[in-house]
């Protein structure tokens, strides 16, 4: 059977949900606002003594800090959906970046740069694609930096036996697969995504449009609505002096 595109989103928000384009899990934090936005601006600023091209960037975009958002991860597992809760730290849609008010600064930096990455990826990258190349960016440009890694427990990190620190492949393609609920294979070629669920009998809907039997092992993720009392970043401020 044949969905449109546009058939799935109304499919989605009838049942409350809009699917995430680029989250990624949080590790702790609070929510706050006025203040927080400063400590936000000023941690971005930093980068200006290392980093004024990714400030400059900035410029084109829209920058909004918002409280940390809560997303669910769908899997089907043992021949049930089971939910797995977590938080994304920031969020792109196109010209627009989200990032959460309540982030220690290092990972601030961190999630900004993974942000912006996805900035310059063109359209047509496969979304888990997208992700994995953000991710080993982002990664790499923190062990530069001497920032934290992306990963609580540094596992997106590796040492070649030179000693060299470099992104660990697999641990983000593995993230790629249980923190978003994306089908990623090892090689190959993408299959289309699962990105949610139908009234139709056993069915999941596909990024391609279609719909199909449920499998062991799909997943996907959905944004439940919250308030995140999101704040424009004020885009004059973005700027190296
Ligand atoms: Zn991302």
């Amino acid at each position: 059977m044949q969905i449109r595109q546009a058939q799935i989103e109304a499919l989605q928000r009838a049942v409350g949900r809009i699917i995430e384009r680029c989250p990624y899990e949080q590790v702790s934090g609070d929510s706050g606002s006025g203040s927080e936005d400063e400590r936000l601006l000023k941690c971005i600023l930093e980068l200006c003594k290392t980093d004024r091209d990714v400030v400059a960037k900035l410029k084109r975009l829209k920058l909004l800090a918002r409280n940390p958002k809560r997303v669910e991860v769908y899997l089907f597992e043992g021949g049930e959906w089971t939910k797995k809760v977590g938080k994304s730290k920031g969020s792109t849609r196109d010209t627009t970046v989200w990032l959460n008010r309540d982030l220690p600064c290092g990972e601030l930096k961190g999630t900004l740069y993974h942000e912006v990455v996805h900035t310059d990826q063109p359209p047509s990258m496969p979304r888990p694609q997208k992700e994995i190349d953000a991710y080993t960016q982002t990664e790499q440009w923190t062990i530069k930096r001497k920032l934290p890694s992306q990963s609580a427990d540094n596992s997106f990190r590796e040492t070649l036996p030179d000693g060299t620190t470099v992104p660990s492949s697999r641990a983000i393609k593995d993230h790629v697969r249980r923190g978003y609920g994306f089908n990623v294979p090892d090689s190959g070629p993408l299959p289309p995504q699962v990105v949610g669920r139908t009234d139709l009998p056993g069915g999941v809907l596909l990024d391609d449009g279609t719909t199909r039997a449920v499998r062991e092992g799909d997943s996907f993720m959905v944004v439940p609505k919250q308030e995140l009392n999101e704040q424009l970043i004020p885009p004059e401020k973005l700027k190296c002096s």
